[in-house]
This record gives structure tokens, sequence and C-alpha cells, in this order.
């Protein structure tokens, strides 16, 4: 007897190795040349790669995602696709130190306009701004957890103006930028998206023109996300809320915990009252986030100390996976800035990043406790 097949489809998307897409004729393969969305060659799209990007978009709530091979690709596509190389690109001092260096010497050099103010000027450089402009914002930013106004920049912004966030340390569980002004959003998806140290990759989503020319970009930068990384980052999504969750609260607590302690100047995260933008971030994100920054007391050296003396957090240059982080910004992440650009960015030698994986709360306190008690012995 002849059943029917019922169709079944795999619960996860299949790794699509292929660079290239094969056709019966022609006519087939340049039918697929002239659409999009057809699959031809994974430098214009490929279905791993599209899976996952489909589940980007709809994070994000955006009309398209593309993914890239790194979150830098992802910054560079959605700069120079938004410049349009017209407008003036205004652009807050504190940003990742990548994104400042590409800014700054590559794409300046290139000839691109490019205006740089602090984050509490924002809105006012955002109202003076020609039509024609970008903006690019980093929400919250990297180390200092400043979290800018994106609402009244873009208000402020001309009406045609682009806007660009950075949100790889909010994540679209804790603020999706586009739902408050945002044309573009990227992140660095080796962080948090991905969220397990063995993937380096990036995603840039939004809608309209300017996506079809993020995608143009890559195809002819050729930044593409390998299909087995994509992969990685769609498993990852399967876990992203619950890990970001967990570690926003270890985050809260040992935050709270830090900042009593009498070997601690300051700590820097929105979720503390004291933090120059407590409110708004409690406005703007559903959580404080999974990093903290804090400021050695006693200076410099005895920041050093205490990154080495903890045994419990990797000395490491990375955030937003299962194992707790420590690193000390202004000699890795921020080495390409000159001393007194560290400074405008609020970067100081003394200030160390905690990026909180999936460890419980209790050892980590333990050890952050024994790091700060050895470092001020020594000194
Ligand atoms: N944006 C931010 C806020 C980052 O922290 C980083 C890296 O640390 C990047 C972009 C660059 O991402 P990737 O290292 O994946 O190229």
């Amino acid at each position: 007897m002849n059943t029917p097949r019922r169709p079944s489809v795999p619960a996860v998307p299949p790794v699509v190795l292929a660079s290239t897409f094969t056709f019966d004729d022609t006519e087939g393969e340049a039918l697929a040349a002239s659409q999009r969305d057809d699959y031809l060659y994974s430098r214009w799209s490929n279905p791993t790669v599209a899976a996952l990007e489909a589940r980007l978009a709809a994070l994000e709530g955006a009309e398209r995602a593309i993914a890239t091979g790194s979150g830098m690709a992802a910054v560079s596509l959605a700069l120079l696709a938004a410049s349009r190389w017209g407008g003036p690109v205004l652009m807050q001092d504190e940003v990742y130190g990548g994104t400042h260096e590409l800014a700054e010497t590559v794409l300046r050099g290139l000839g691109l306009d490019l205006v740089r103010v602090p984050l509490d000027g924002l809105v006012d450089a955002a109202r003076a701004l020609p039509e024609g402009a970008t903006v690019y914002l980093e929400v919250p930013t990297n180390p200092t957890l400043r979290v800018p106004d994106l609402p009244a920049v873009a208000a402020a912004a001309p009406a045609d103006a682009l806007v660009v966030v950075d949100a790889t340390f909010a994540t679209p569980v804790l603020l999706r930028p586009l739902a408050h002004g945002a044309h573009l959003v990227v992140h660095s998806a080796t962080k948090y998206l991905a969220g397990h140290h063995d993937v380096l990759a990036g995603v840039v989503a939004g809608g309209g023109p300017v996506m079809e020319e993020v995608w143009r970009l890559r195809k002819l930068l050729g930044p593409v996300l390998d299909p087995d990384a994509a992969y990685r980052v769609w498993r990852g999504l399967e876990t992203l809320e619950l890990r970001v969750l967990r570690q926003s609260e270890t985050c809260a607590e040992l935050a709270r915990r830090l900042a009593g302690h009498p070997a601690v100047a300051r700590v820097h995260h929105p979720g503390l009252p004291g933090h120059p933008d407590h409110a708004r971030a409690a406005r703007l994100l559903a959580g404080a986030g999974g990093v903290l920054s804090f400021e050695v007391a006693a200076g410099d050296e005895a920041a050093a100390r205490v990154a080495n003396a903890l045994e419990r957090f990797h000395r490491a240059p990375s955030l937003g996976g299962t194992r707790s982080l420590v690193s000390w910004p202004a000699g890795v992440s921020h080495i390409g800035l000159t001393a007194d650009e560290r400074a405008r960015s609020g970067v100081s030698g003394r200030l160390l990043r905690l990026a909180f994986g999936l460890e419980p709360v209790e050892p980590l306190w333990a050890d952050l406790e024994q790091a700060l008690g050895r470092a001020a012995a020594a000194g």
C-alpha cells in the first residue's frame, strides 16, 4: 500500500558548507544571479547564514538582518552604507576602541567627514546636523557603561539622517534600538549572541535601501560569515535570554558589593543609583547588562595586581560568554587611543572591566575579595 509521506523538517538549520550552488542550465544560473535571495554563491547568500539572519531580524524587530564575519565587519558595513559618503557622521567619543580606530584612522583617512562629541553633547550636535547625516551611538558604551539618550538623539537629528546603534552590550533582550528611533542596529555577535567564546561574528539589522547597500557592500568587500560559524551563533540564540538575564543578575549583585568595598574608588554600572545615566538606563533598557567596570582606589599598578590575582576570572579581552572575564581596557580594548582620547572616554589605567559568565555569584565574589585584599596588602 502506498501511504502518503508526511513532510518533516530538521529541528535545527542544516549547515550548508557549499561555496557555490549548481544549476541545470545557464538560464537558471542567470535567474539566481538576478535575485538577491536565491542561492548562487555563498558570498551573496547561504541557507545556514540566511536561517541565522531571519532569526536575528525577528529578534530586532527588523525587516532584514545581514550577518558578517566579525563585529568590526558589521560596524564597517553599517558606517559605510549609512554615511553614503555624503553628509557628516556624528559619533560619540565613548565607543569601543576598534570602532574609534576604524573611524579615526581608516574612514577619516578615506575622506569621511567625522564629527566626534562627548556623549552628553549628542542631542545638541544632532540638532545642528545637515540633511544626509549619520549618527553613530553605542548603547551602553564599552567599558564605562554610559547610556546615550537614543530617543532624544534620534528626534533631534534631521528627518533623513540615519541613526546607527551598536547594541552589543545590551543585546535584543535588553534593548531593541529600532523601536527607539534607530535605523540600523549592529552587534558583535561574538559576544552575547553567540555566547560561548567559540566564534567571531557580527550582524547589521534594519530595513529599506540602506540594508540593500549593507548587503551589496558585504558582497563586494567580502566579510561574509562562515556557515559553520553561523550555525554556532544560531545555537547560541537558543539560550540568549536565559544567559543575559542570569549574567545581568550576577553583575547587578556584584556591582552593589564592589561599590561598598574599601579598595574600590568607583563602580561603573548603569544599575547603580550613582551612575550618571541611571535614570535613562532604567527607562531605555530592560536590565543593566552583564558588564561592569570599576576603578581600583590605590591606582594603576594596584589595578594590574588585582587583575593578576584573580583566579576565577579569566584575563581575556571579550565579554558575553559563559565564563567570567577580566580585562584592562587602557592596555587592551582601548590601546589604539592616545592618552588624551582615553581620558576623554573615561578609560583610566586603574579601570578594570568585568564581564560576567554563568558561574554562581559567591565564588566570583570570594575571588574578587581575595584579589582586592591581596593587591591592597602588596601595595
Ligand atoms: N562593538 C563593541 C561594542 C565591541 O565591544 C566589540 C568588540 O569587543 C566590537 C564591536 C567588535 O566586535 P568583534 O570583536 O566581533 O569584531
